[in-house]
Parts: C-alpha cells; sequence; structure tokens
C-alpha cells in the first residue's frame, strides 16, 4: 500500500442507510467520515457513522494520529455514540479528538450529552469512556487555528453553513501532500476563505450536496455547495484535484442528480487542470 492514501468511510449528508428505491441492502450509505492515510498513520475527518465501519475494519489496524471535527451536526458525530461498547482499538493509540467550539460546545460536550440518558442507555457514559481511555482533547480557537503533531498539520477555518458555522480543516503533511476538506458550507458565502484555505492543495474533498439549479434556487446564507462555487474555488485556489461531497444519495432521482452534479462540475472545470470525480464509500484516491 502507498505511503499516502484517502478512504471515504462515509460520504453522504443527512442519515445514513440504504437507497430507498432499491431492494433493501443492495446498496448502502454511511455519513462522513474520511481516512487520510500518511506514513503509517491514519488520520479521520468527521466521525459519523463511517466512522464505526472505519474502527471495525479488519486488521492490520494503523495508529490514528487524530479525529477532527468540521462541526458537531448529528451527521458528522453519531458513530461516537458507541465509543462506550469498546469501538476504540487499543492499536489506534492514544485518542486525539481536536474540534471547535460551536455554539458554546466543544467536543467534549457533544461526547458528555450524547453518551447518557436520555439519548443512550446507561451506565457508560463519556465520563467512564474518558477514564479509560484519557483521551486527549483540543478545542480549536476561532479563526486559522492550527494543529500539529510534528507530521501533520491541521489549519482549521469558520465557514458559513446555513445559518450556523462549520470548519473547514486543511491537513498538510511534511514531506507529503495537502488535503482540504470543506464540508457543511457554503463555497459562495465563503469564497476568499476557501481560496485561501485550499491554495495549491492536491486534494480538495467539497460540500456539493446540490446541483447547480438547487444552489441558486436557495437563498444565501446556504447549508451547502453546488458544483460552480466549488469548481470556482477550486480553480482560483489552484487545487490539482477536486471531489463532491456529502451527497443526499437516497433515492433513485437523488442518485441521476448526483451524477449530474458531476457532470456540471466537469463542464465548469473542463478549461481548467484539474481532475474531478465524486466520493463514494469505501473509495480511495491516490496521488
Ligand atoms: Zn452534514
Ligand atoms: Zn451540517
Amino acid at each position: 500500500m502507498s505511503d499516502f492514501f484517502v478512504k471515504f468511510w462515509g460520504t453522504v449528508g443527512g442519515m445514513a442507510g440504504g437507497n430507498f428505491d432499491r431492494p433493501v441492502g443492495r446498496v448502502c450509505y454511511d455519513t462522513p467520515c474520511v481516512e487520510v492515510f500518511f506514513n503509517g498513520t491514519s488520520y479521520l475527518l468527521d466521525a459519523g457513522s463511517g466512522f464505526t465501519r472505519f474502527c471495525s475494519a479488519g486488521k492490520p489496524k494503523n495508529p490514528v494520529g487524530g479525529v477532527f471535527f468540521s462541526h458537531y451536526h448529528l451527521d458528522h458525530i453519531c458513530g461516537l455514540w458507541l465509543l462506550g461498547d469498546g469501538l476504540w482499538d487499543k492499536s489506534f493509540g492514544r485518542m486525539r479528538l481536536v474540534g471547535p467550539r460551536i455554539a458554546g460546545q466543544t467536543v467534549d460536550d457533544v461526547l458528555h450529552a450524547l453518551m447518557r440518558e436520555p439519548i443512550s442507555p446507561g451506565p457508560i457514559t463519556w465520563a467512564k469512556v474518558k477514564e479509560e481511555l484519557s483521551p486527549d482533547i483540543t478545542v480549536v480557537m476561532h479563526t486559522g487555528s492550527v494543529w500539529y503533531d510534528g507530521v501533520c498539520t491541521a489549519t482549521f477555518v469558520p465557514v458559513v453553513h446555513g445559518a450556523g458555522e462549520s470548519y473547514s480543516i486543511r491537513l498538510s503533511f511534511k514531506g507529503g501532500p495537502t488535503v482540504v476538506y470543506a464540508t457543511d458550507v457554503d463555497f459562495g458565502a465563503s469564497k476568499e476563505k476557501l481560496v485561501e484555505l485550499c491554495q495549491g492543495a492536491d486534494f480538495l474533498i467539497a460540500d456539493c450536496e446540490y446541483t447547480n439549479r438547487e444552489y441558486y434556487n436557495r437563498t444565501s446564507p446556504r447549508p451547502h455547495s453546488g458544483p460552480e462555487v466549488v469548481v470556482q474555488v477550486a480553480e482560483a485556489a489552484g487545487v490539482k484535484h477536486l471531489t463532491l461531497f456529502h451527497h443526499p444519495y437516497r433515492t433513485d432521482s437523488e442518485d441521476r442528480k448526483m451524477m449530474e452534479r458531476l457532470s456540471e462540475a466537469a463542464r465548469f472545470a473542463r478549461t481548467f487542470d484539474f481532475r474531478v470525480d465524486l466520493a463514494r464509500d469505501k473509495g480511495i484516491l491516490v496521488l
């Protein structure tokens, strides 16, 4: 296996599940969790239901350098719900959680709420899991906050996500590539910040929940993005590889719209010098 890859463990927004128009069990999708692997260590972006797939995948298990959070909407954290069931494998090493404070809440606060009544059955609470795992929790400060472990630099920037905010995250590796994860964001409303964050990135994983028509039919600030604004940022920043992410992928008509998004993005990107594709669950990107 290469020294670097990106693997998608969950790519849909909202609810995990099968495609409602197809027979049960045929197609199943998870909510956001992206693994960025570099030189023997995995770094995770968000912990939606794809996080449980990552944790329960077969051996060998690599150490996990950090789990980074864009924000705490349920589709991005629901995989943490099972931490009390021993989901965190010893071979992952010490748990490092890195996330912003949003609406006054940190990842620690969110986990306390998620892992107790009335949301979770007792008696295992986040306080108990913390005693066992001694997680290292870093709260990202507001603008341009940086986290560094000697190999990976994570830069967080707050962006517009409907009436609220999320954080877009740039991971750069010493002697390696750069990946920007920008999900749950209106690329149009956060354009300047995103162009700066994405400068020269090898990979941009970009929220593209809407078709172009859906995007422009919504009033600003929008929760999500469409193909044209995403391509504009990728082009202005000199990104090498754009991957569309956070699909509303639950029916055949949405499936068709997903292909429509890709062809729209490819059309806008035609004159530029970068690749465009769709994130798929268990899909892998390499340099
Ligand atoms: Zn989401
Ligand atoms: Zn969200």
